[in-house]
């Protein structure tokens, strides 16, 4: 079923979210997750990752046994689900069991073997409800009306839900870096409305005569350049950042809200618990802190990093 970080379904090996086989599933178009198109391999994913890769739909067809299930976090964003003779296997790549503006929230699949992201799979990392820290956004939004307001976030699937948070939370149509301007007219190309002004285009520029919302890389934003554009302006700036981390991290912005496409820890645990999986592998940068951490409370889990080949018997269900 699964071994040394790849599934094994009727002779065939498909690696997941790396480009170790021929053919490689790829949940979704984070670039930490797109390896496998850089080298040019067989790809089974879904249409909206191809188009947001900017590659021509695979004539890879799904093995048999195999199939795509939604995973909430990005547009496009899937699980994979195989039925072995060992039983069901499920991978979920990143995910959020919510749904956001721009994409319905992940299906639980039952099954025998779960490999899961497990980012944020420690009980420190509980985010608050949505609707709250939505309502959080919106005040900041509506406090700040005679400043200009810049928000960080990254430019494929964070910039598109704050343009879409923005414009049906708050009535407005924000400026975006011509970087998530691209991936919003992919989005648009998608079917999901979106309502934006690329920088450096003259819409862009008349807006900017008066106080104005943009969305800007997640990297480029801090107190710095907030203070930098109130200069350049002659008028007070906000920055902001909207990240999951923003729940246990210290960010140097005038507001961070927990704002965040993954599954927290209560969430990854409902997932676990009402997936059925007998056995769970952690997938991610803190694998084996969150492996360690479901096992202290029963649960037979292991890193995807400690499933080398000698240790494939606990695999073998
Ligand atoms: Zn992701």
């Amino acid at each position: 079923m699964f071994k040394s970080g790849g599934l094994f379904i009727n002779g065939v090996r498909i690696a997941l979210d790396d480009a170790s086989s021929e053919l490689c599933f790829v949940s979704h178009a984070h670039s930490d997750h797109t390896e496998a198109f850089a080298k040019g391999k067989k790809i089974l994913a879904s249409e909206e990752t191809f188009l947001l890769m900017g590659a021509q739909p695979s004539s890879a067809s799904l093995p048999e046994g195999v199939s795509l299930a939604n995973a909430g976090h990005m547009l496009g964003a899937r699980q994979l689900v195989a039925q072995t003779e060992q039983g069901t296997f499920v991978y979920t790549g990143d995910f959020s069991l919510h749904s956001s503006f721009t994409t319905p929230g992940a299906e639980i699949i039952p099954c025998d073997v779960l490999m899961i992201d497990s980012t944020y799979c420690l009980p420190t990392y509980r985010f608050p409800k949505r609707e709250e820290v939505i309502r959080q956004m919106r005040l900041f939004v509506q406090k700040e009306g005679t400043a200009n307001i810049v928000f960080g976030a990254y430019v494929r699937g964070k910039a598109q839900e704050l343009v879409k948070f923005l414009n049906e939370e708050c009535g407005l149509a924000p400026i975006v870096s011509p970087a998530a301007a691209r991936f919003c007219a992919l989005y648009e190309k998608c079917g999901v409305k979106l309502d934006y002004l690329a920088a450096g285009t003259p819409e862009a520029e008349e807006e900017m005569r008066h106080p104005f919302v943009a969305i800007m890389p997640s990297r480029m934003v801090n107190f710095e350049f907030g203070a930098a554009l109130a200069e350049a302006f002659g008028r007070e700036t906000k920055t902001a950042l909207a990240t999951g981390w923003a729940a246990v991290l210290k960010f140097p912005v005038d507001a961070a809200f927990p704002f965040s496409d993954h599954a927290d820890f209560h969430d990854t645990m409902r997932y676990i618990y009402e997936s059925g999986a007998k056995k769970v592998i952690c997938a991610s940068s803190s694998q084996s802190q969150a492996a360690e951490c479901l096992r202290a409370i029963g649960i037979d889990a292991v890193a995807k990093e400690e499933t080398r080949p000698a240790q494939m018997t606990l695999m073998q269900c």
